[in-house]
């Protein structure tokens, strides 16, 4: 082990040491994308993010049309993260000589699917060999009108904390892979292997000036909601018998005996938005709100008496 005690995000502000600065109004390293301002009245939006296999995926369980979804989906996703839109991705791919070829033909129509039904152009990329494991990185790239990005660092004491749709599935859904049951729920199973970044939404909101902190959930609220209030300097109180459930959720966490409290703030990968918003702003979408924020910089999670954290690489 290279990293004994040291966790993704210490790592991450270590390497943020070394960042070679960019313009003062160049958002860089520390939200869900860098935010670029153009000439024209919009900011360039771009991220990135890497999917290996062992880590993020086993070959065996996933078929190669859900990865290729699921890759495209997720970077997709942090462009909704911001209010943006999405615009095009660069894909690249490292993979293992024994491949068949019509597993890049089966991934890359999963992530057709999900480009076409964005409009999201694949621009590019980089393919080679890998000794034994599948990496795949996407980049991708959204715009937004200028200074509309919606910062990890916006929320304001008195926001509401609020999340769109409901919590856990993605989570519930990989106990289910995990423990080799997919039959009992093909739903929840679904929901982890071809997640929908919440675009529409994403942009709805973007546009609203009420709203002002927002990120998506990638690591689970009891991990992600911890860098919202960490980069507003803030803290929030979380009604943990609020969360929006699914009724597929709780009702295999009964069948189960699982804790949905736990997969819904700690399990992630459920790529719902989380949001902070002024009480009387309106966003014309369906959405739960899950709590407040305090000066008060404490996490407050009210209706139980654990602490919820997510998932950190690393950490395990
Ligand atoms: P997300 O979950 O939204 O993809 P991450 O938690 O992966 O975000 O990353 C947090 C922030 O750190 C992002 O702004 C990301 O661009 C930045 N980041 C992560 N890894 C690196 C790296 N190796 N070099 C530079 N920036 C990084
Ligand atoms: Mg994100």
């Amino acid at each position: 082990m290279i990293m004994p005690k040291i966790g993704e995000f210490e790592l991450i502000d270590q390497i943020r040491k070394y960042a070679t600065p960019a313009t003062p109004s160049t958002i860089g390293i520390g939200d869900d994308c860098a935010v670029i301002p153009q000439r024209d009245g919009l900011d360039t939006l771009v991220s990135t993010d890497m999917l290996i296999e062992g880590t993020h995926f086993l070959k065996e369980d996933i078929t190669p049309r859900q990865l290729g979804w699921k890759s495209a989906a997720v970077n997709i996703s942090d462009i909704a993260a911001m209010g943006g839109k999405p615009i095009a991705t660069f894909l690249s791919l490292a993979l293992p000589k024994t491949l068949p070829e019509t597993w890049v033909q089966e991934f890359m129509e999963g992530y057709r699917d999900i480009s076409q039904k964005h409009c999201v152009a694949l621009l590019g990329g980089d393919t080679t060999c890998s000794p034994d494991r599948i990496c795949i990185n996407v980049a991708v790239l959204g715009t937004c009108p200028s200074g509309s990005a919606k910062l990890r660092s916006a929320a304001l004491p008195g926001d509401m904390v609020c999340v769109t749709g409901t919590l856990g599935d993605s989570a519930a859904g990989l106990k289910l892979i995990l423990s080799n049951d997919k039959a009992a729920s093909p739903q929840l199973v679904q929901k982890h292997y071809c997640p929908l970044p919440r675009v529409q939404e994403g942009l709805l909101l973007g546009s609203c000036p009420g709203v002002h902190a927002m990120m998506d959930i990638s690591d689970g609220v009891g991990s992600d909601l911890r860098h919202i209030l960490k980069e507003s300097g803030v803290g929030a109180v979380i009604d943990t018998d609020s969360l929006p459930l699914s009724a597929e959720l709780q009702s295999i966490c009964r069948e189960k005996g699982w804790d949905p409290k736990q997969l819904a703030l700690s399990g992630g990968e459920d790529y719902e938005l989380l949001f902070t918003m002024a009480p009387d702003e309106k966003p014309g979408i369906p959405y739960t709100v899950i709590g407040r924020i305090t000066k008060d910089p404490a996490l407050v999670w009210k209706g139980s008496s654990r602490d919820f954290d997510g998932y950190q690489c690393f950490k395990e």
